[in-house]
C-alpha cells in the first residue's frame, strides 16, 4: 500500500534514520545496474499513485536551483527583465548558484504549483528517482525520505525486493 501521510512518513523519518543509513551501506555493495532497474520500475509504479499537485511538501521545505532559462521563463511570465526578476526573488549561493529565495515557494498555492507546466527543471527533476545511479544519491534520497512519498514509497519497496534486513 501507498503511504501518503506527510506526517506519518515525516514520523517514520525520524524512527528509521539508523535504519536507513544501513541501507545506503547495504545498497552501496550490490551491482548498481540492478539496483537501477528496480528503482525505474518502482518510480513508474509509485509515481502513477501519487499526485504531486495534491502534495507540495517538497516546494515547502526546498528552495529549487535556477538555470538561466528558468530565470526566463520566470521573468517573462511576471513581466519583469531577468535582472530585476533575479534582483528580486533570487538569492545567490556561495558557489553563485541561484535559488528562488522564499519558502514556501511563492507560487505554491494551496498544494498546487500555479506555475506548473513552466516550473523549474530541478522542480521537474525532483526528487531524482526517475534517473540512473542510484547508488550515488542516496544521501539525498535519505534526506528526501522524509518530504517525499516518492522517495519514501520507492525506499521501502526497494528495500523489501532487495531482501533488507532478512
Ligand atoms: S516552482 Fe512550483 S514545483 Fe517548483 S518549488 Fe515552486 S511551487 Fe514547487
Ligand atoms: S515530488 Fe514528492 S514531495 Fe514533491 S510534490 Fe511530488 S510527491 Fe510531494
Amino acid at each position: 500500500m501507498i503511504e501518503k501521510n506527510l506526517l506519518k512518513i515525516k514520523h517514520l523519518a525520524s524512527i528509521r534514520e539508523d535504519e536507513n543509513y544501513r541501507f545506503r551501506a547495504f545498497l552501496k555493495g550490490k551491482d548498481d545496474k540492478i539496483i537501477d532497474r528496480i528503482v525505474q520500475r518502482l518510480h513508474l509504479e509509485i509515481t502513477q499513485q501519487i499526485d504531486c499537485t495534491l502534495c507540495g511538501n517538497c516546494c515547502c521545505v526546498s528552495k529549487p536551483r535556477l538555470h538561466p532559462e528558468d530565470i526566463m521563463v520566470l521573468a517573462r511570465m511576471e513581466n519583469m527583465t531577468p535582472k530585476s526578476y533575479q534582483d528580486n526573488y533570487c538569492e545567490k549561493s556561495e558557489f553563485d548558484e541561484i535559488f528562488l529565495k522564499t519558502i514556501p515557494c511563492r507560487y505554491l498555492d494551496e498544494k498546487k504549483c500555479s506555475i506548473f507546466k513552466n516550473r523549474p527543471e530541478e522542480c521537474k527533476s525532483y526528487p531524482y528517482t526517475q534517473k540512473e545511479k542510484f547508488t550515488t544519491r542516496l544521501l539525498g534520497m535519505i534526506n528526501s525520505y522524509e518530504v517525499c512519498p516518492i522517495v519514501f514509497n520507492l525506499m521501502e519497496r526497494l528495500k523489501e525486493e532487495t531482501k533488507f534486513n532478512l
